[in-house]
């Protein structure tokens, strides 16, 4: 669907923002994280696009359509546009993450979920075409960290520490690979965010060894839109040997 977010009003600078009224000082903060983000990845993978910011608030977020509840940022399929929620309350991530950290970090995590989001536009325009499924989750949170860790060491940190802290805290129902690429959001919202967590773990294991590596070495594997599940684990498992051991964990 077309979305038509040009009844927020847009505030100065790069990327294009917008935002629901009230917000425009935090529109401003996230449209330099969004910014920093997209020239640290642009400048290592050679991707080239003009992502835009929106900010918005419950009433705004609708212009978006009704798919995506309140409070889960996310990246559009069709253009570039990150819409990122105004307001931290009644945003449910919120609440996972203050179970296993303050307040202020589990806010800060919400937001940094928008590096993620820009993550998938990256991963998408420098070709690295994979069915969703966790793989997919993995890379954008892969590539985010990657501009965390070199340019923002302290978000870095609580990005890793949430994640690690629900992993230690919460067993989900579901936990393989499989079920997540079969079932996504259907795993419940809990279990999805634990599906998150385990992936940003892994992301750091990646990253730790790798650096910025790994996705044009993922993507020189060949793998693609019709590639199988097993195809895709035994692709990462070439570029980072751990991988097929590290799914097999997570079923057990
Ligand atoms: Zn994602």
């Amino acid at each position: 669907m077309t979305t038509d977010w040009t009844t927020l009003a847009e505030i100065a600078g790069e990327p294009r923002t917008r935002a629901s009224v009230g917000y425009e000082d935090r529109a401003a903060e996230l449209q330099e994280l969004v910014g920093d983000s997209h020239a640290f990845l642009s400048g290592h993978l050679g991707t080239d696009f003009a992502p835009s910011v929106v900010v918005a608030d419950a009433r705004g977020w609708s212009l978006g359509g009704d798919e995506i509840p309140y409070g889960i940022p996310y990246a559009s399929d069709n253009g570039f546009d990150l819409v990122i929620p105004a307001d931290p309350a009644g945003n449910f991530l919120v609440d996972a993450y203050a179970e296993v950290g303050s307040r202020a970090s589990a806010e800060r995590f919400a937001d940094l979920i928008a590096v993620h989001e820009l993550g998938h536009l990256h991963a998408r325009e420098m070709g690295l075409d994979v069915p969703q499924g966790w793989l997919v989750e993995l890379v954008a949170t892969y590539l985010s960290y990657c501009f965390l860790a070199e340019q923002r060491p302290a978000d870095a940190e609580i990005w890793h520490r949430l994640a690690q802290a629900r992993v230690d805290s919460v067993t989900p129902e579901h936990r393989s690979l499989e079920t997540l690429d079969e079932l996504y959001f259907g795993v419940g919202a809990e279990n999805y965010i634990w599906y998150q967590d385990a992936l940003t773990v892994m992301a750091v294991r990646v990253h730790a060894v790798l650096g910025i590596g790994f996705a044009t070495a993922l993507r020189a594997t060949g793998i693609g839109p019709e590639s199988s599940g097993p195809e895709l684990l035994a692709a990462a498992d070439r570029v980072f040997p751990g991988f097929e051991e590290w799914a097999a964990e997570l079923r057990s």
